[in-house]
């Protein structure tokens, strides 16, 4: 009998302690698990001469698609990077963002491609690392009675992410929403610019509308009031998803085009702004 209940006795501490042990290794498993999966890195191009030279820089590419997005995902020094074709504009590119986001869990965001110059002082293949982005189609205009005409420059910025009421009727709403660009992605950029050659990369303000402003004066009225070294139609779109979601997020914008100083529209930009971004890419992976 006491042999019996010795035995049991004995059986009971040998159970607990393997189904503690094989509990340990388990959590011990996922935690390396969890490790192993690297969160990707995500290059924004709204057209195909925006998205495609980098894609063709990727190893191990598989394309996938989701609506009129297509999404190349590949490696780029082993490190997974998945370069999107997101379209022109602010909506596809605000869709294009959350759904990345909700797919791929991304470790940070690159927005990516050409755009107009609002500073004289900046010309044709110079690139413009966002340390601001802002919406310059969010706009409230102001009041005027029947006959009474339209005055753009009396327009007042417009901020949608000042609360919940109405924007309309909101005076705290009446600022300018400026999106930061994330400092690690920053400090990366900033570590490679001499690797582009083919003009200067310098920090600045880029302006997102669906709009192509071809009229100088509205052009200088935004570089004097919001503060844009350039214009282009995605960068603040993608910008405000990313902070909704808290993931780190660049614009890197190279000048195909600026009305202000006679810059005439040179789509190789394009191209060489992928060079220089993948550039950036390499040397934020290496960190
Ligand atoms: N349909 C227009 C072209 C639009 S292309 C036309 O034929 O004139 C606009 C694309 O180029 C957008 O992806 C935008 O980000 C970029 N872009 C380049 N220069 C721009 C500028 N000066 N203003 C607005 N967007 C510009």
């Amino acid at each position: 009998m006491k042999n019996i209940r010795n035995f049991a006795i004995l059986l009971f501490i040998t159970l607990t302690f393997s189904l503690l042990a094989g509990c340990q290794s388990s959590a011990e498993g996922e935690a390396s698990a969890e490790e192993n999966e690297q969160q990707p890195i995500l290059i924004q191009g709204p057209m195909p001469i925006e998205a495609e030279n980098f894609a063709a820089k990727l190893e191990d590419v598989e394309e996938e698609t989701s609506g009129n997005f297509v999404f190349y995902k590949g490696k780029v020094d082993d490190y997974p990077v998945i370069v999107m074709k997101t379209g022109k504009g602010m909506e596809n590119t605000a869709a294009a963002t959350a759904i990345a986001i909700e797919k791929f869990e991304p470790a940070a965001i690159i927005n990516q491609g050409t755009s107009g110059g609002h500073d004289p002082d900046l010309h044709v293949f110079d690139i413009v690392l966002g340390e601001r982005t802002v919406n310059i189609g969010s706009m409230k205009t102001g009041h005027l009675e029947d006959g009474e005409g339209i005055a753009p420059k009396e327009w007042i910025p417009m901020d949608l992410m000042a609360s919940e009421g109405s924007a309309g009727e909101d005076p705290d709403a009446e600022n300018i929403r400026y999106f930061e660009g994330d400092k690690d992605l920053l400090k990366a950029a900033k570590a490679v610019k001499d690797t582009h050659e083919e003009g200067k990369v310098v920090e600045g303000t880029i302006g997102s509308a669906d709009v192509w402003n071809n009229e100088v004066d509205r052009i200088q009225w935004f570089h004097e009031n919001f503060g844009t070294s350039v214009e282009e139609m995605e960068g603040a779109a993608g910008a405000q998803i990313a902070k909704a979601y808290d993931v780190p997020y660049l614009g890197i914008r190279t000048l195909s085009n600026n009305k202000t100083n006679g810059g005439e529209y040179n789509p190789d930009t394009a191209e060489a702004n992928q060079e220089y971004v993948y550039e950036v890419v390499k040397e934020y992976i290496s960190k």
